[in-house]
């Protein structure tokens, strides 16, 4: 991968594919700029080093359409807080009158492009669009490491029309996660939860190999306890995925699976909720967390390990009742000396909201793009920057 770190951009129209794919409110304020903050260090290297910086992202589901509710305005307003300094917001992302602009462009100055996805052509990895967009750039520089597994035009076919970096991000992103795989510091403890089993498994599968314990928590443990032929009442499970679980070694001791859950007959949080030993749900009661003694078990892994991977709450978080086992996790990983990487939508929103954001080594940008990577998988724009 080549890196932006190893061309000169003096003067350079720098062309910056960012996530800047935000949650708004219902009056379409930001709710969460942990995306936009984790592209700063690379627009600020650029501006440092007299850069023309012309940034692009999407935002949203707009179905290739222009849906004013997902422009990129107030990601821009938000960057120029940020960077202190203005952000100038175009229009659109490709045609003459952009072409233009940035061609009038002085060093030090910011671009941000209207949302790609405005265009239909960018999820179909188009090649004239990619072009066009090229044309806007003396070089291109990737720094979306969460949208690196899809084959879209500012990812993938735009650089076979203009030299192609990776930013600072997607750098750290790699290096971090390449290391988790290849040469960590052992122990290492990866924590997955979260709600399906089919999403993580090949993550799981991947670091069978690696891994010295693998904690398995949240909605997906339920599958795994019902492939072990343990009660597991009415809760939600991945029936299609009991075959290739039973295949797959859910009898490795690396593996551990709850011991103790909390139950409740609806997930409101308002029924009765108790605490049951695995195996003793009723039928008409839902496992939402993990137990005391899970917990205890879980925590005293994570206490003893040198890396932590982690991805997944540890049961239905969103309600009080069922959130216990889920910060019990967090707090025990944010307060390791290990190296903690953590990622994934839910989760990133959960350790948000206890306050513990900064208290982790590395928190990935990329939920879905994290897990293709941490599966053993390529990710196409990340092939694409070697070529
Ligand atoms: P992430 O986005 O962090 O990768 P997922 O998308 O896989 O996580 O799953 C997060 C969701 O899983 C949360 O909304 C949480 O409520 C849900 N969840 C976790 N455990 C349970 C459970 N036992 N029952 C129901 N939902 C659960
Ligand atoms: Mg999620």
């Amino acid at each position: 991968m080549k890196l932006i770190k190893d061309v000169d951009v003096q003067n350079k129209r720098v062309l910056v594919r960012a996530d800047f794919n935000v949650d708004l409110d219902e009056q379409g304020k930001i709710i969460d700029d942990f995306r936009i903050r984790a592209v700063v260090p690379t627009i600020e290297y650029l501006i440092k080093n007299n850069a023309k910086v012309i940034l692009m992202s999407h935002l949203g589901e707009s179905q290739g359409k222009k849906d004013e509710k997902l422009s990129l305005g107030s990601v821009g307003e938000k960057l120029a807080e940020y960077l202190n300094c203005p952000v100038a917001k175009a229009d659109d992302c490709i045609g003459e009158e952009i072409k233009k602009q940035t061609h009038e462009m002085k060093a030090g100055e910011i671009i941000l492009l209207e949302n790609l996805r405005f265009h239909q052509e960018e999820k179909e990895n188009d090649e004239n669009f990619a072009k066009e967009l090229s044309k806007l750039g003396d070089i291109y520089v990737n720094d979306a490491f969460s949208v690196c597994h899809r084959l879209h035009a500012s990812v993938v076919a735009i650089t076979k029309y203009i030299p192609s970096y990776a930013g600072l991000l997607l750098e750290k992103e790699v290096a971090v996660l390449k290391k988790a795989l290849e040469n960590p510091e052992h122990p290492l403890a990866v924590v997955i939860g979260g709600a399906k089993i089919s999403t993580k498994i090949k993550v799981i599968a991947n670091f069978l190999d690696i891994a010295d314990n693998i904690l398995l928590g949240g909605a997906l443990a339920n599958t795994v306890l019902h492939a072990k032929c343990l009660a597991i009442g009415k809760s939600l499970i991945e029936e299609e995925m009991v075959a290739e679980i039973k295949n797959f070694e859910i009898t490795n001791t690396k593996i551990h699976i709850p011991v103790d859950t909390i139950v409740s007959t609806d997930t409101t949080g308002q029924g009765e909720v108790r605490i049951a030993p695995v195996g003793k749900t009723k039928e008409d009661e839902l496992i939402l967390d993990i137990g005391p003694e899970t917990k205890e078990l879980f925590v005293r892994i994570i206490k003893n390990a040198e890396t932590i991977v982690w991805n997944g709450p540890m049961g239905l978080f969103e309600k009080e009742n069922f959130a216990h086992g889920s910060k019990a996790i967090a707090k025990a990983i944010a307060e390791s000396s290990a190296y903690t990487i953590v990622g994934g939508g839910e989760t990133i929103c959960l350790i948000n909201e206890l306050g513990l954001i900064d208290k982790f080594s590395h928190v990935s940008t990329g939920g879905g793009a994290m897990l293709k990577f941490l599966a053993g998988e390529k990710l196409p724009g990340i092939t694409a920057l070697e070529t």
